[in-house]
């Protein structure tokens, strides 16, 4: 709806620019053949019409053309930037996007005055490989994009998530205390859970596991991910189906 929005807008832009460049021209046009370069005085051309005639037949078609070109090179950029920047599969941003809407947040709240607390989760299909297994790559993709839905369903702007690689995803929550980081995160486990995953019409119950740190100062995406990952791994060692929070900072207590 919001490119339709912003496709309307791109086209009355093209007209309204059609109709200003054509009026241009007439204006030119009467200038140039209104003043004398000899005398430095201004007088009515011969045939003055033509200052308005001769433009209106031809700057329209050159400035719709010209324009609506630009327009549609526009479109196609903004495409093919969105395109770059999403997961086919589940729609979300994909790794590198994330990371850097990640990246360019925590820079700057670099140079903010008002800090707040963030988290990062990185999230993990439980078995997921069996899945594939038994009833097949499709069905696995299936089962991704449910997963990726059950996520987003319980985030609201300006919460990110993005598909990190293979059966893996990322949350950035920004502004969260830990509590209500830790709220939202147990909330996406039992939404997995809930996913009406029925494969060949037998119900199979599908499970994330999840890391996550929470940080109030600036520290790398890269130090955030590997924080978020050592919690991710102590989810799986503790049966998976499971969230685990912490403090970026080294003197910090468990959430
Ligand atoms: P764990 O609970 O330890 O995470 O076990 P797991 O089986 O989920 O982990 P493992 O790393 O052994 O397997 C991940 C599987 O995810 C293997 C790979 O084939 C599958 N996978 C990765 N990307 C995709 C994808 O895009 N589509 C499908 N269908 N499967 C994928
Ligand atoms: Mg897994
Ligand atoms: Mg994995």
């Amino acid at each position: 709806m919001r490119n339709l929005d912003w496709s309307a807008r791109g086209r009355a832009r093209v007209y309204v620019l059609t109709v200003l460049g054509t009026a241009v021209c007439i204006a030119v046009a009467f200038v140039v053949d209104s003043f004398s370069f000899e005398t430095w005085t201004w007088r009515w051309g011969r045939d003055p019409h033509n200052n308005i005639i001769i433009p209106l037949l031809l700057a329209p078609f050159f400035f719709y053309l010209l324009l609506n070109k630009m327009r549609q090179l526009s479109i196609a950029h903004h495409e093919l930037a969105h395109l770059a920047a999403t997961d086919s599969l589940t729609s979300l941003l994909n790794r590198r996007a994330f990371t850097e809407v990640v990246e360019g947040y925590i820079q700057r709240m670099a140079s903010s005055a008002n800090r707040s607390t963030d988290a990062l989760l990185v999230i993990d299909v439980d078995h997921f490989k069996t899945i594939n297994d038994h009833f097949g790559h499709d069905i696995g993709d299936e089962a991704l994009k449910q997963i990726a839905d059950a996520i987003c369903a319980g985030l609201q702007p300006p919460d990110l998530a993005g598909r990190l690689g293979g059966e893996e995803f990322g949350v950035f929550l920004p502004a969260k205390t830990a509590e209500g980081a830790a709220a939202i995160a147990e909330r996406m486990r039992q939404s997995v859970r809930e996913v009406a995953f029925a494969p060949g019409g037998s119900p199979r119950r599908l499970t994330i596991s999840i890391g996550g740190v929470i940080f109030d100062d600036c520290p790398t995406f890269r130090d955030l991910y590997r924080k978020a990952d050592e919690q991710l791994y102590a989810a799986k060692h503790s049966g998976r189906d499971c969230v685990k929070l912490d403090f970026a900072r080294p003197a910090s207590k468990s959430a």
